[in-house]
């Protein structure tokens, strides 16, 4: 089993996407260990997206990011990590498939709803930065339904 990031941005809050979002990630049959809904400091930002901080759009990006609350949470399941980026879809919304995330619901990469690790190391990171209290541990009932043993 295996955990990851996924942060609802501004926007996808906004829309009133969350209840979607979440619903995806649970009837997939991945479980959520961690989740609140704050509005983050610009410092804290610059160091969630500290490896882009070279690129053209770095200030577009935390401006986004600080306009309003996000919801942080983390997902456990076999494959998170990398189910979890096909689910959320690709960085552009014009290249992500219908029935992703982005696919479904967004147009323009810097209003992309979603926000999700890209690898087990970047995980293990922001799981870190957002949540230092520490995860829930607790296993669904419906295990044996979802998994194989
Ligand atoms: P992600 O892992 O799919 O979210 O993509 P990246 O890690 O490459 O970029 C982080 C976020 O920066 C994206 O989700 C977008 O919100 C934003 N972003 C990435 N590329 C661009 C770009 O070319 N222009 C703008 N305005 N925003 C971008
Ligand atoms: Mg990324």
């Amino acid at each position: 089993m295996e955990t990851t990031f996924i942060m609802i941005k501004p926007d996808g809050v906004q829309r009133g996407l969350i209840g979607d979002i979440i619903s995806r990630f649970e009837k997939k049959g991945f479980y959520l260990k961690a989740m609140k809904l704050i509005t983050v400091e610009r410092s804290f930002a610059e160091k969630h997206y500290a490896d882009l901080s070279s690129k053209p759009f770095f200030g577009g990006l935390v401006e986004y990011i600080v306009s309003g609350p996000v919801v942080a949470m983390v997902w456990e399941g076999k494959g998170v990590v990398a189910t979890g980026r096909l689910m959320i879809g690709a960085t552009k919304p014009s290249e992500s498939v219908p029935g992703s995330i982005r696919g479904d619901y967004a147009v323009e990469v810097g209003r992309n709803v979603i926000h999700g690790s890209d690898s087990v190391g970047s995980a293990q990171k922001e799981i870190a930065l957002w949540f230092p209290e520490g995860l829930s541990e607790w296993r669904s009932e419906m295990h044996p339904w979802i998994y194989e043993a």
